[in-house]
């Protein structure tokens, strides 16, 4: 009886002021419940005013991710990719990594793995990846058959 507390058993984050908080600390954690993480079995300390550990904060915000490194507002909505998606408003929902339409204003998703375009910004000829000259239309840089937009068939060159 009388033991003194370990300093184990106060939670000893410094807050903004660089004091110690002093708190109790949670059951089986090193922090107190205002420093802790509350995601499930997560005893990281949570970051000097935010609500989650570093795993569990989005790198853009203050968000819960999602799981890995962005929440659900900031990561890639394409299944499975955990890119950020890509900044710049106007309804951005995809990665530029790997799956947001080249054209930087364009919101939409890329339609094949061949292409870094979305249907409306790929050539319309299915096995050519290249930026349609016109939304929905063809390339100008493959040659295509002439009866694509009836352009005249280019040279191949070599
Ligand atoms: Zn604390
Ligand atoms: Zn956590
Ligand atoms: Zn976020
Ligand atoms: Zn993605
Ligand atoms: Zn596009
Ligand atoms: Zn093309």
């Amino acid at each position: 009886m009388g033991q003194a507390l370990s300093t184990h058993q106060k939670c000893g984050t410094r807050t903004r002021t660089g004091r110690k908080c002093g708190n109790p600390v949670d059951k089986h954690s090193d922090y107190c419940e205002s420093h802790e993480c509350p995601i499930g079995k997560c005893k990281e300390k949570s970051e000097d005013g935010r609500s989650f550990c570093l795993h569990h904060t989005c790198l853009k915000c203050r968000n819960l991710t999602d799981p890995g490194l962005y929440c659900y507002t900031h990561k890639c909505k394409s299944d499975g990719c955990s890119s950020p998606r890509r900044s710049g408003g106007n309804g951005q929902r995809f990665c530029e990594r790997r799956h947001a339409c080249t054209i930087t204003v364009c919101p939409r998703k890329r339609v094949v793995q061949w292409s870094t375009y979305c249907r409306m910004h790929k050539c319309s000829v299915q096995s050519c990846g290249a930026e349609a000259r016109a939304e929905g239309g063809i390339c100008a840089a493959n040659p295509h058959a002439p009866h694509d937009l009836g352009l005249v068939e280019l040279p191949t060159g070599t």
